[in-house]
């Protein structure tokens, strides 16, 4: 931590690189000095790495061999407030600190010299040697409209060496300028009135206002039935953020919901604010980084990344659809961006508004504590009313095999039709068909690498590993058994779907919308766009369109197997299902159109589902919280996750056991270890996973019990160890 502000020239500096060590490294302060925070290059070995200026450096050996910080960088030093935050995080994770500031520098070339500042952009000559090369330089420029990108960039996106772009800059068909980066943003303006808001909207944004006019930490969450005006709500808690010269940050679950979100930031302040996320060109996030750590992006609309930039003045943070799994990050440093959100806020003096219409069962939890204060929102906006839901008792109805749309719901959708309006179906699963089975021998098409079955992605015309990705043509001959033609789909996948719907409508317009149809999240906007302008009949679609999105002229949705998410014995699976059942339903019947909803299932009297269909949420949560209360899980105790993984199955359960048998400093604290078993995903990319759970009641120090009892292993070979807390499955 930062004990001085400002170091003179030569004063010893420590300083925390981006280099995977687990200690800070001293060196001399620079010609001219720096300040406390500030991002320097600093020489390792051979290398100029990035890292920033932690405190006083220790001092404790030979002077003289201590080097020089090569060169302070042209943006605003660290605050200390987010080294407290790295800080905690990185306990809290059980995470290096150094993985903490990869994950706070994710500006690529933060160091690059001046020099480097060119970015390119399509130009207006026209290239006559038109190679192969050439042409995917073009056409990338011309898929992201009037963007400009590095030489780098632009050379890997389109796959070729950068001497082919420059020779498009000699043709002019590529034009080469110097970087937008440093041009300012526009202005946001947050004095221009917002939607006359109605009784229940305006009494929740005049709390937010209150609270936010406290100034101090604080977390609020924003509960209320989809198309009931949270977003214009909280709308107003970031236009009261912006009135008081503070920063504000939205997350949005989905990079897909952005563009929708974005249009309506614009109407409302009369600008765009600072997007960031995987699909932003690394030419805007280096601009976008910098302006937010300089104070001049108000307002910045993002991923969960977004909570790792380095704000100036951070006042609100908005965690919309706050029960979203996604907000775990899975890969890498395992946080859950609204867990860290709270904990940002908390530091830096800002509000916290969760924003969700089925709320998580921790959130909930929290406020029921008294810790987190609740707005609601009853009713949707205008005339709209919640739609009806139904079962549809799939036990009582005539389904030929390899068919899913029941009569119920395929009359139900032909009435829609007749009407002009639109109907949805709802299938949680990505591809044709989730099995692929070969009718000669019996065996399952399996990923090569993983423990999982290759899905069927017809449109690809590939098989796919969902896990790790991998794809192979769709053979035709079993892969065990070599026999030709025998292999059949099994189970539907949302593109099968695509192809019932077609045979039973043959004059609707069919919509599917799954994020591997779309090439880019640029075609997938547009094809959400044409939607909601009316351009299809049916849209038939994954999770992917229980998020947010708004479809005026939908009322009706059908949910091809509401049982899905009920098997297995994933203690969330409830709650999973629940909230994704409500948030589907919730996209029927936005405007002044009534909405139906009908969920197709066998077991109707299943307490889920009868929850589910009655809307009862108080009920549903309280009898969640009592089993979760009763077992001792999250939010009422807490857990974590060691996930251990190797390719030799045998060494990695050896691992498991010989520190499932070393659990003393657990047992300590009193928590409990179980396992080892195999992960939930048990093989991935040819490692074997293995994972030990560990339950501990709430307040007692987890982290620490963990480090100890972790630390003292000796991972040899290719094994690795992770630390999961809060596991999203347990
Ligand atoms: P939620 O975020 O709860 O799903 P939205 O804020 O998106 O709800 O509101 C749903 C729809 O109703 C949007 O199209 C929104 O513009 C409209 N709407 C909500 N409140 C108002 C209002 N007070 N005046 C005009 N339109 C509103
Ligand atoms: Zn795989």
């Amino acid at each position: 931590m930062a004990t001085k502000s400002f170091f003179d020239q030569g004063d010893l500096v420590a300083v925390l690189t981006t280099q995977p060590l687990d200690r800070l490294l001293d060196y001399k302060a620079p010609e001219g000095g720096c300040f406390a925070g500030a991002f320097v290059e600093v020489p390792l070995g051979p290398r100029k790495v990035l890292g920033v200026v932690w405190g006083s450096g220790q001092g404790d050996y030979d002077r003289s061999r201590i080097r020089a910080v090569i060169r302070v960088l042209d943006v605003a030093p660290m605050r200390e407030e987010m080294q407290v935050f790295l800080g905690r995080a990185a306990d809290y994770t059980l995470t290096p600190m150094s993985a903490m500031l990869r994950l706070a520098t994710r500006a690529p070339g933060l160091s690059d010299p001046p020099s480097m500042r060119k970015v390119y952009r399509l130009g207006s000559g026209t290239a006559e040697r038109m190679t192969d090369a050439r042409r995917r330089v073009l056409d990338t420029l011309k898929d992201y409209g009037g963007l400009s990108f590095t030489l780098k960039e632009l050379a890997e996106m389109a796959g070729v060496t950068p001497s082919v772009v420059k020779g498009l800059v000699k043709l002019d068909a590529v034009r080469e300028e110097d970087s937008p980066r440093d041009l300012p943003l526009p202005p946001l303006d947050p004095s221009r009135s917002g939607k006359a808001l109605t009784g229940d909207q305006a009494a929740a944004a005049a709390h937010l206002g209150a609270v936010i006019g406290e100034g101090h930490y604080g977390t609020t969450l924003l509960k209320g039935v989809t198309g009931s005006g949270k977003t214009e709500v909280y709308l107003e808690a970031v236009a009261e953020t912006l009135k008081r010269g503070r920063q504000a940050l939205v997350l949005l679950p989905e990079i897909a919901l952005t563009a929708e979100f974005l249009t309506r930031v614009e109407a409302r302040f009369g600008a765009r604010p600072a997007e960031w996320h995987s699909g932003v060109t690394m030419t805007e996030r280096r601009r976008i980084w910098k302006m937010v750590g300089q104070g001049d992006a108000q307002l910045v609309v993002g991923a969960r990344s977004a909570l790792f930039l380095p704000f100036r003045d951070l006042g609100l943070i908005i965690v919309d659809e706050e029960h979203d799994t996604s907000y775990k990050q899975e890969d890498g440093v395992l946080y859950n961006a609204r867990d860290m959100a709270v904990l940002r806020a908390a530091i830096c003096g800002a509000r916290v508004v969760l924003a969700s219409a089925t709320p998580s069962l921790e959130s909930w939890t929290n406020v029921q504590a008294g810790k987190y204060d609740m707005v609601e929102l009853t009713s949707r906006f205008g005339d709209a009313v919640m739609p009806d839901m139904r079962a549809i008792d799939m036990r009582a109805e005539q389904m030929q095999a390899g068919h899913w749309v029941s009569p119920t719901l395929r009359s139900a959708i032909e009435d829609r039709l007749a009407k002009g309006e639109q109907a949805m179906l709802f299938i949680n699963r990505r591809g044709f068909a989730p099995v692929t089975l070969c009718r000669a021998c019996g065996q399952q098409i399996g990923c090569a690498h993983c423990d999982a079955r290759m899905v069927e992605h017809r449109f690809l015309k590939r098989l796919m590993c969902h896990q790790c990705g991998e794809t192979t043509p769709i053979p035709t001959a079993c892969p065990s058994c070599g026999v030709e033609d025998k292999l059949a789909p099994v189970g539907p996948g949302v593109e099968r779907m695509g192809e019932e719907a077609a045979a039973l409508f043959p004059d609707a317009r069919i919509a599917v919308l799954s994020s591997d149809l779309f090439s880019s999240a640029r075609a997938l906007k547009e094809g959400i766009e044409k939607i909601a302008q009316g351009e299809a009949d049916i849209i038939i679609g994954t999770q992917l369109v229980a998020k947010g999105h708004n479809f005026p002229l939908l009322t009706l949705v059908g949910v091809i197997d509401a049982d899905l998410g009920l098997q297995g014995s994933d203690l969330r699976a409830a709650e999973r299902t629940f909230q994704l059942m409500r948030q589907v339903a919730g996209r029927a019947g936005r405007a002044d159109k009534p909405g139906t909803a009908l969920l197709q299932t066998f077991q109707p009297e299943h307490p889920v589902i009868r929850a589910i269909l009655s809307g009862d949420e108080e009920g549903f949560w309280r009898a969640e919280a009592a089993e979760r209360e009763a077992a001792g899980v999250p939010p009422f105790g807490r857990m974590a996750g060691i996930i251990l993984s190797g390719t030799d199955v045998a060494q990695v359960f050896d691992l498991g056991n010989a520190l499932a048998r070393s659990d003393a400093p657990l047992r300590e604290i009193g928590a409990q270890v179980f396992g080892p078993a195999p992960a939930p995903i048990a093989r991935i990319r040819g490692r074997h996973r293995v994972r030990l759970l560990v339950k501990a009641a709430k307040g007692v120090p987890l982290q620490e019990a963990l480090a100890r009892w972790t630390g003292s292993l000796r991972l040899k070979g290719d094994l690795r160890l992770s630390v999961d807390i809060d596991p999203q499955s347990f």
